[in-house]
């Protein structure tokens, strides 16, 4: 019989190369492998299962709905998507919702937005400014406007007028910036790029930048919204406030949705027919959404920012022991753990060996391990997996 490597190899085109081991179903921060192996998962799905696996609120919203109704489309209006638009404008700065179904499409969402608000107020007003390293999606126009060349180099010609400037470097945007920006995109935490956190002044400069040059400041919040700083988006930790921002990943705490959020002068100059999508607001995903949001309360929240000083302590403790690690970046429950000289390039090396060990944990780069758990993991199991993670760096140190 095939095992499952072999068949994954078979049958799937070859983007992915998966850990050796089949999921089969998980409880909180627990998930169990097809031969009964127990995890601790650390990675979330990459930052997606906010209040961990099969959560009780989670669990009956989507049951209830899926007895209601699945689908509809947007000819037709439906409850759980007016709730939660409602629910996003009310606890957060936003007027106005844009349905999706990941984070690239939220982003791709945005993007257009953009291009539009400026071409009406100059046709030539179209140029995009985003980061190096910046990670926005996998759409043509997404992987254009991320800035990293190794996701879209393969697939040119991109979509045209997009420029990089340096992340934290507010002087390499006033070079590019200019009457002819439409939006300036970018993370308050780079994620996928490193962990790699914005300096609080760098973004007030970038709101200031926008305000002199009528351009749109659209924050990326895929990765760092939902509670996952310990606000319920990153912008609250920070003075700005964006024009636009992206949500996905934790929205629908595992079930796919994404969101765009702005202003209603801004959302307002998209006209009936000029944007869309079949799923966008559909009624599984959003009543799962609207359970994750009720959930995310402000006790939530402060329990991601104690998990987090936990994590950090218990980190150093493993340090001290193994010296693997130069430093944590991050915020929140979007940690980064930066691999000293000595081990550069062996984070993906450092989660295999987790693997093996029972955690599942990511990379966010070569040099860097990502710890994003649930939002609601308990102690004993940060305690479990960093006992699981001490014997991966035993390993690793030999
Ligand atoms: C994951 C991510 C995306 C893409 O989201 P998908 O749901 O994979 O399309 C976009 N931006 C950021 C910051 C992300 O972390």
């Amino acid at each position: 019989m095939m095992s499952a490597m072999q068949a994954f190899d078979e049958y799937f085109v070859p983007v992915y190369s998966p850990a050796p081991f089949v999921l089969e179903r998980g409880v909180g921060s627990r998930v169990w492998d097809t031969d009964g192996r127990d995890y601790v998962d650390f990675a979330a799905g990459i930052a997606v299962s906010a209040l961990g696996h099969a959560h009780p609120a989670m669990v009956s919203a989507l049951t209830k709905q899926a007895e209601k109704l699945w689908h509809l489309s947007n000819l037709f209006m439906n409850e759980p998507a007016l709730a939660l638009a409602k629910t996003l404008c009310e606890r957060t700065f936003a007027e106005q919702v844009f349905f999706a179904n990941s984070g690239a499409e939220a982003n791709e969402a945005a993007l257009k937005l953009a291009r539009k608000v400026g071409r009406n107020i100059h046709q030539d007003k179209t140029q995009i400014i985003s980061f190096s390293q910046s990670f926005h999606g996998r759409t043509l126009f997404t992987v254009s406007v991320g800035g990293q060349e190794k996701y879209s180099s393969a697939f040119a010609p991109l979509p045209a007028d997009i420029v990089h400037a340096t992340y934290n470097d507010l002087e390499s945007v006033k070079a590019l910036i200019s009457k002819r920006t439409c939006a300036v995109m970018v993370e308050p935490i780079q994620g996928e790029g490193g962990v790699v956190p914005a300096d609080e002044a760098f973004l007030v400069g970038l709101r200031a930048l926008c305000d002199d040059h009528q351009a749109l400041l659209i924050f990326d919040e895929v990765q760092t919204g939902v509670g996952r700083t310990g606000s319920l988006y990153a912008y609250m930790d920070t003075p700005v406030v964006p024009d636009v921002l992206t949500s996905a990943k934790g929205l629908g705490g595992g079930f796919p949705i994404g969101a765009m959020l702005t202003t209603r002068a801004i959302g307002g100059q998209l006209g009936v027919g000029e944007h869309g999508t079949t799923y966008g607001g559909n009624p599984l995903g959003c009543a799962v959404a609207g359970a994750v949001l009720d959930v995310i309360d402000e006790s939530v929240l402060m329990g991601v920012r104690e998990r987090s000083a936990y994590i950090c302590k218990k980190i150093a403790e493993l340090n001290a022991r193994h010296q693997v690690f130069a430093g944590v970046r991050g915020r929140g429950l979007l940690l980064g753990l930066v691999l000293s000289e000595r081990y550069q390039g062996l984070a993906k090396t450092i989660v295999s060996l987790a693997g093996e060990e029972g955690l599942l944990v990511l990379v966010a780069g070569s040099d860097v391990v990502r710890v994003v758990p649930s939002l609601l993991i308990t102690k004993d199991d940060i305690d479990e997996g960093m006992a699981r993670l001490d014997r991966a760096l035993s390993r690793l140190v030999g």
